[in-house]
């Protein structure tokens, strides 16, 4: 068996909050607890989103609860580079194409189209682009048109075995769907990588053989097995936590400014107290 390795992947929009802090120690503690090691990785790609203040109240948050990580500190937003070799390898199997469509283009395609399907993350695009003429494609990125890197799903499923499954903690295999984003997004307009890509490459670069998170992120791991299948990256065990909601039944949110660990601490809680309302009494 291999050494467990887990991480907590936060990404540097606002302070940290009690949701964070339960992924964090969940994290955490399934380490400890198999004698692992536990990684910290900062998922910046987002230039609009992410704030490096952020970042450093990052380290500070973790540090004050308790939460000590082992080795240095991923920045994503260092490693575009290897990102972008991702993008290019899987260019030239043929399972990228560049997509050129605005926001707006997808939306008013996706209104004009009745019965047009729901993916995980809204509509699925609708593939304009991918019947673009490789050769307008080569002109309009010659002319220096934005366009993301979209994976080519149907390519994609062709490439690899036809039953992808996940193994999650505890519940065992779960037959995967990744058909059901339609041609994802690997690389943004504005930066050589996705969310997707990212998570991803960066699991199978630093070792982690269990990824913690939220359930809200159960439906991504249909489309980060296909593209680890793709790249022959490892497949790791998940383990997808229930949301800490609120006192009201929400799930937490940035929005709940007064849940951030940065107040609790202000108004005199003890990092074992907070670790408590974390849901991890010591
Ligand atoms: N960076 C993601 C987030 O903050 C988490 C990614 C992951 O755990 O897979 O929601």
């Amino acid at each position: 068996m291999p050494p467990v390795v887990t991480r907590f992947a936060p990404s540097p929009t606002g302070r940290l909050h009690l949701g964070h802090a339960h992924a964090a120690l969940f994290a955490w503690r399934a380490a400890r607890a198999a004698g692992g090691r536990f990684l910290l990785r900062i998922e910046d790609i987002d230039p609009l989103r992410c704030r490096p203040e952020f970042t450093e109240a990052i380290l500070e948050d973790l540090s004050w609860l308790g939460v000590a990580w082992d080795g240095p500190v991923r920045v994503q937003s260092r490693h575009l580079a290897a990102y972008r070799a991702v993008l290019v390898s899987l260019a030239a199997r043929g399972l990228l194409y560049p997509c050129f469509c605005t926001r707006a283009d997808i939306a008013r395609e996706v209104a004009a189209s009745a019965g047009a399907p729901h993916g995980p993350e809204g509509p699925v695009y609708p593939g304009t682009c991918r019947r673009l003429p490789p050769e307008a494609r080569a002109a309009r990125i010659a002319a220096g048109e934005p366009h993301a890197w979209r994976l080519d799903m149907a390519a994609a499923r062709a490439a690899v075995p036809a039953a992808l499954s996940f193994e999650e903690r505890g519940e065992g295999r779960i037959a995967c769907d990744p058909a059901r984003f339609g041609d994802a997004v690997l690389g943004r307009k504005d930066v050589p990588a996705s969310y997707h890509l990212a998570v991803t490459h960066d699991d199978a670069l630093q070792g982690v053989t269990l990824v913690t998170r939220g359930a809200d992120l159960k439906p991504a791991t249909d489309l980060h097995r296909l593209l680890q299948a793709l790249m022959g990256w490892p497949e790791p065990v998940y383990a997808h936590h229930p949301l800490l909601t609120g006192p009201d039944g929400r799930r937490l949110a940035k929005r709940d400014g007064a849940a951030t660990l940065a107040a609790l601490r202000a108004a005199g809680r003890s990092p074992a107290e907070v670790r408590a309302m974390a849901g991890f009494p010591d």
